[in-house]
C-alpha cells in the first residue's frame, strides 16, 4: 500500500477527479478527508458513505476553498478528527471559457479565485502542521492548458499556469521540512467538466488525442498516489504531463 495510514485532504472531492483520487488513496490505505462546497454536500456525503462501505475512515468537511476563514476552520476540524494531515490535493476547480479580447472580469476573478487563490489558501493552512510533523505531500491539479496556448482558455490556462508557479515555490520553501509539492497537468478527463461540452465539440477534441479517448479519472488518480507515496520523497517541484500524447 503506497499511502498506508496517511491522512489525505482532497479539495473538491465530492465528484469527478477528486472523488477518484479519494477512492484510489483509500485503496492504498489512507484515511480520507473529503472537501466540497455546501452546494455539493449530497455528493460529498455519498462519497464518504462509499469509502466507509469499504472500511475506510472518512469524513466530509464543507468549505469553499476561496474563503480563508472556512478553510482555516476545516483544517482545524480535520486535524481534530484525524490528528494530522499528511497529504493535501488541491483539486477543486472550475472552468469558464472566453476569448481574452472579449474578456469578462467576473469570469476571470471566479476562475482565478477557485483555481489559484484556493490552492494558495489551502496550502498556507496545512503547511504549519506539515512543517511541524516534518512530513507532507502536496499535489496540485494543474492542466494541459498551462502547457500550451489553447484557444478560448485564457482564464483557466492562466490559473493553471499560476498553479505551477505556486507548486515550484512551495516545493523550494518546504523541501528541508520533508514536504514535497508537485503538480499534475492532465489533458482531457471524462468528468462533468468535460461531458458538459456538446457532443460534436467533444468528438472533434477526441480526434486530436493520439490515444483516441478521454482519460478515465482513475488514470490521473494513480499518478497522484505515486507522487504522494513515501517512496517519492526525491520528487519535488515537478510537473507530470498526462495527456494521452496530446502534447509530446
Ligand atoms: P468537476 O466539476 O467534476 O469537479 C470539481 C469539484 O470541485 C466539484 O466537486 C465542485 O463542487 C468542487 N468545487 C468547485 N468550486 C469549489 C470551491 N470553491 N471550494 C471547494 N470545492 C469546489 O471537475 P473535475 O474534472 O473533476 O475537476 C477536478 C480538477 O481537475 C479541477 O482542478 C480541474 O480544473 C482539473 N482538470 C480537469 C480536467 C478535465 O478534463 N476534466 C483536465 C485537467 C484538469
Amino acid at each position: 500500500m503506497m499511502t498506508k495510514d496517511r491522512v489525505a485532504l482532497i479539495t473538491g472531492s465530492g465528484q469527478g477527479l477528486g472523488r477518484a483520487i479519494a477512492l484510489t488513496f483509500a485503496r492504498e490505505g489512507s484515511k480520507i478527508a473529503i472537501n466540497d462546497i455546501a452546494l455539493n454536500e449530497k455528493k460529498a456525503l455519498e462519497t464518504v458513505e462509499e469509502l466507509r462501505a469499504i472500511g475506510v475512515e472518512a469524513e466530509a468537511f464543507l468549505a469553499d476553498v476561496t474563503q480563508e476563514g472556512e478553510v482555516g476552520a476545516m483544517v482545524e476540524q480535520v486535524l481534530e478528527r484525524f490528528g494530522r494531515i499528511d497529504i493535501l490535493v488541491n483539486n477543486a476547480g472550475i472552468n469558464r471559457d472566453g476569448l481574452i479580447h472579449k474578456g469578462d472580469l467576473k469570469n476571470w476573478s471566479a476562475v482565478l479565485g477557485v483555481n489559484l487563490t484556493g490552492p494558495f489558501i489551502c496550502t498556507k493552512a496545512v503547511l504549519p502542521s506539515m512543517r511541524q510533523n516534518k512530513y507532507g505531500r502536496i499535489i496540485n491539479i494543474s492542466s494541459l492548458t498551462a502547457r500550451m496556448g489553447i484557444f478560448g482558455t485564457g482564464y483557466y490556462a492562466t490559473s493553471k499556469s499560476g498553479l505551477i508557479g505556486l507548486t515550484k515555490v512551495t516545493a523550494a520553501e518546504n523541501v528541508v521540512k520533508g514536504i514535497t509539492c508537485n503538480a499534475l497537468a492532465p489533458g482531457y478527463i471524462k468528468t462533468d467538466m468535460m461531458v458538459k461540452y456538446p457532443e460534436e465539440q467533444l468528438q472533434a477534441l477526441i480526434a486530436k488525442i493520439p490515444v483516441g479517448r478521454l482519460a478515465e479519472p482513475s488514470e490521473i488518480a494513480e499518478a497522484a498516489v505515486f507522487l504522494a507515496a513515501d517512496s517519492s520523497s526525491y520528487i519535488t517541484g515537478a510537473v507530470l504531463d498526462i495527456n494521452g500524447g496530446y502534447l509530446i
